[in-house]
């Protein structure tokens, strides 16, 4: 399973960003280091939302974009330790698109859904599995500054 570790100014960094971009989706990736129990987070950066055909219920970070973003990563040390995007007005949940969309095995999607444009609950899906055949999402603890946030209440 493993845990997400992050600071609590990159959790309030990436939903700030998710109450910025609304009613459209922000999108972002994380820096980290693994570790024995799961990632630990050490920024969050953020990318452009390219998906113009349909802003508000889809994202994606361009290719260039992201090659860009893996390499300044490898630069200070880190590596991609997962992604985060926003749901506007749904659910903090992964949607089949979410899961079709995701190729990094081991990484960490972060989903905060932003309701009438306030960030309220935020969760996290661990890209378990071998190949991406077999890959599945599991729910996965977020520990910020060390503690548990509030469960998710759906
Ligand atoms: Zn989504």
């Amino acid at each position: 399973m493993g845990i997400l570790h992050m600071t609590r100014a990159v959790y309030e960094a990436i939903r700030a960003h998710g109450e910025q971009t609304y009613p459209n989706e922000c999108c972002g990736a994380f820096f980290g280091r693994s570790s024995p129990d799961g990632w630990q987070v050490q920024a969050a950066v953020r990318a452009g939302n390219t998906r113009t055909d349909s802003a508000h219920n889809r994202y994606q970070i361009a290719p260039a974009e992201l090659v860009r973003i893996e390499r300044e990563a490898r630069r200070q040390g880190f590596a991609i330790a997962g992604f985060y995007h926003s749901h506007p007005d749904h659910p903090a949940q992964w949607s089949a698109t979410d899961f079709a969309e995701a190729h990094w095995l081991g990484c960490s999607y972060v989903i905060t859904a932003v309701a009438q444009g306030k960030a309220t609950v935020t969760n996290s899906f661990l890209l378990a599995g071998a190949t991406e055949e077999d890959k599945r999402f599991d729910h996965q603890i977020i520990l910020v500054d060390g503690q548990p946030i509030a469960p998710d209440p759906t």
